[in-house]
């Protein structure tokens, strides 16, 4: 929210529209952000480098190689089993790929290493992603012998899964999360097409994928830029899927800039920020970098809401490179490199996102925009969700969201009980959406209303 975010304080706005200052962090989510450790993401990427390769194509052997080390991942799920109570189950979904001409040129064992905390409410079918890639690279992308540490990429995202798994499988969340470590993404995103396909087939209700590459490192040495306080999460603004039947609708109201992507940035930004001091979530306005792809991309192909979250200034002499120094410059994905510090921040910002999804609600249905009368004020129409509004969950009320037509995030929330609210502002100079809150504070996603008649 403008003006508020930077302290975690909110500004809420009543029906009467008197202000109110409130401190808005549930402090169980609090806790768990807190719990977040530098030192055991340290932990986790060294262990991860420790492979020497983490290569698609590389032998497998007990202590070197891709193979390697998703068991050494799994057998960290397994633990955290434990203290789970039963909800947290770990597996490798696995299957065998042939050489397909591009990045594959012999027969290669895949793998997703995967571990599922499953929500505690039966009623509650939403699941949330949260995803990196264990596997590295040098120079050369079919290169499956030199050494290729990958600490940052993605060993970074793969610690920031780990460590997540860690600290949120000892809560019981509502909705269930499922922390993986995706393989094949440096040779075309193989691991996440196939989550993305079997998520698709399965019929998930995935409502958010946060993917994270690229996030535990900060120095530019291009433009001589060092800051560990702001984190990139790219999105795409339209649909990624069925784009041509959905563009006249996106073309009438102006709805470019509201994709599901987007809105999830959105939350994503709010939310995160209002959970971990010192980090600007920044918003990119495209779906990956120049040239670059990420695990997201086949999920937002497919429909789901997907972002990608990365470093804010990249270093490029630390990804991709064969081990060596060069005119005086060393080349390499190297531990030593990293920010631990800001590792744990955006892994925080990770969990406070999660938890506070899984935590909620699900969306208002049938949200509607009364469309018919010529007028300037705005009436809204929705009906309760469908998962946590039960006797032993109840919802606490809404929050219509407002915000002027260029700006990018919401700048007004508006708090109602009931089903419908008529707010003094135009619907032809706004945009607005309703969210769902829980006793505790915690928000669905924002759902844009649909043109209707009431
Ligand atoms: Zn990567």
């Amino acid at each position: 929210m403008k003006n508020c975010t930077l302290s975690g304080i909110l500004l809420l706005f009543s029906l009467g529209l008197q202000a109110q200052t409130t401190v808005n962090r549930d402090p169980a989510i609090a806790q768990l952000v807190a719990d977040v450790s530098a030192d055991s993401l340290r932990a986790h990427v060294t262990n991860l480098v420790s492979f020497g390769t983490r290569h698609t194509m590389s032998s497998a052997t007990p202590k070197r190689g891709l193979s390697a080390a998703r068991q050494w991942t799994l057998g960290k799920f397994q633990h955290y089993a434990k203290q789970s109570g039963g909800r947290l189950t770990a597996q490798i979904d696995s299957w065998t790929l042939q050489p397909d001409g591009r990045r594959i040129d012999a027969v290669t064992q895949m793998g997703n290493v995967m571990a599922t905390l499953k929500g505690t409410d039966p009623n509650d079918d939403r699941i949330f992603l949260v995803s990196g890639h264990i596997d590295s690279r040098v120079s050369d992308v079919m290169n499956r012998t030199a050494d290729a540490p990958g600490a940052n990429d993605d060993g970074s995202g793969t610690a920031a899964v780990i460590e997540l798994c860690r600290v949120m499988s000892k809560v019981p969340f509502p909705a269930t999360i499922i922390f993986v470590a995706v393989c094949g993404e440096e040779q075309g995103l193989l691991g996440a097409n196939h989550l993305a396909q079997r998520a698709k087939d399965e019929k998930w209700n995935l409502e958010a994928l946060l993917n994270n590459d690229i996030m535990g490192s900060n120095h530019s040495p291009d433009t001589h830029i060092t800051d560990n306080t702001r984190v990139r999460v790219f999105s795409e603004g339209l649909p990624g899927y069925q784009t041509d039947s959905l563009a006249a609708n996106i073309r009438q109201y102006g709805l470019e800039n509201d994709g599901k992507s987007r809105q999830l940035a959105r939350y994503t930004k709010e939310v995160g920020e209002r959970y971990v001091d010192q980090l600007e979530v920044v918003m990119v306005y495209r779906n990956d970098r120049f040239l670059r792809g990420g695990d997201h991309t086949p999920f937002v192909t497919r429909g789901f809401p997907a972002v990608r979250i990365t470093e804010m200034n990249e270093n490029f002499a630390h990804q991709h490179q064969d081990l060596r120094t060069q005119d005086g410059v060393e080349y390499g994905d190297y531990v030593k490199f990293m920010d631990f510090d800001y590792l744990r921040k955006n892994t925080a910002m990770n969990l406070a996102v999660l938890a506070n999804l899984a935590k909620a609600p699900s969306m208002p249905q049938n949200v509607t925009v009364e469309a018919r009368s010529l007028t300037n004020s705005t009436s809204l129409f929705w009906q309760a969700p469908k998962a946590g509004n039960s006797a032993s969950r109840k919802i606490k009320g809404y929050y219509v969201l407002m915000r002027e037509t260029h700006w990018p995030f919401w700048q007004k929330k508006f708090y109602t009980e009931k089903v419908g609210l008529t707010l003094p502002y135009s619907k032809d100079n706004y945009f607005f959406a309703v969210q769902a809150v829980s006793e505790d504070g915690n928000e669905s996603l924002p759902v844009i209303p649909r043109p209707g008649l009431r």
